[in-house]
């Protein structure tokens, strides 16, 4: 019985539509999916209807993106009343803070001498309600043949060591923490390994949240052991998701549906979180 609880679909940045990421959860012999598109919702109902027809369970889930010291940090949040209208409206909110980002990237690249329109990358998006994310910039630029891979793309142009990004004015980590826990969620911080900044990480611990990602695409067996540790010390969970966002010219950006998972004890644990939190 396992689970891969993070998952991008066509909400967001993702390849794949919702409904498809549960089916190939489903192949892939797993209990249940979370799908956590970033600041977004608008792809848990279909989700929900296609894992009914399956018989497999989804996870309401999102990623929020916040930021500490010029980096992105990202906070899953688990079991999320996605209908709230209150938190509706803060997914708003920042979706306009992602516009604006996207549009300094795309400036950021002009700069440097590369051909790129934000109707070009707007072009990417697959659904109506979605958000634009890095990734369909990078898809710009892989079309383009500026670079080759999804990888090469955050290397070189996207990434935080890349030539174009920047990161405006953000909410901080605590505040995602806080937009999740209201709408009744259980907070959890993706892929700590990649921020390099484990004060931070034990700083939001202390602030409540309830697990480490430990297992990640983008973590080595090292750092893999480093947080699962960290979050048994914390008594907190320690959670694996794949991060599954589809793939382009045939190369998998982060690891396809399965390729990280926890028991689906750790399932529970969220419910009862969530329940705990819900019924407080
Ligand atoms: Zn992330
Ligand atoms: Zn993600």
């Amino acid at each position: 019985m396992l689970a891969d609880l993070h998952t991008h679909t066509t909400a967001s940045d993702g390849l794949n539509t919702p409904a498809d990421n549960v089916r190939m959860a489903k192949e892939s012999g797993l209990q249940a999916i979370a799908i956590t598109d970033h600041d977004a919702v608008s792809g848990i109902e279909e989700a929900i209807e296609m894992a009914k027809q399956i018989g497999i369970e989804v996870i309401p889930g999102i990623e929020v993106s916040t930021i500490e010291k010029g980096q992105d940090i990202h906070i899953l949040g688990y079991f999320i009343r996605y209908q709230d209208q209150e938190f509706l409206q803060k997914l708003d909110e920042l979706q306009h803070v992602r516009a604006r980002r996207n549009e300094m990237m795309i400036h950021a690249l002009q700069n440097i001498g590369i051909d790129i329109t934000l109707a070009e990358v707007k072009a990417k998006v697959r659904r109506k309600d979605a958000n634009v994310g890095r990734p369909h910039i990078g898809e710009v630029l892989i079309e383009k043949g500026i670079v080759h891979t999804m990888e090469e793309g955050f290397d070189r142009y996207l990434g935080k060591n890349g030539k174009a990004y920047v990161n405006p004015k953000r909410i901080s980590p605590e505040e995602g923490i806080d937009i999740i826990k209201k709408a009744g969620g259980v907070p959890v911080l993706a892929h700590p390994g990649i921020y390099h900044d484990d004060e931070v990480v034990v700083r939001l611990i202390g602030y409540g949240l309830a697990g480490l990602e430990a297992y990640h695409p983008d973590h080595d067996n090292e750092s893999e052991r480093k947080y699962k540790k960290l979050a048994d010390e914390y008594g907190i969970l320690a959670t694996a998701g794949s991060d599954f966002h589809g793939s382009r010219n045939e190369v998998m950006f982060h690891a396809p549906i399965g390729g990280k998972t926890v028991s689906y004890e750790v399932v529970k644990q969220l419910k009862r979180l969530a329940f705990n939190m819900q019924t407080s």
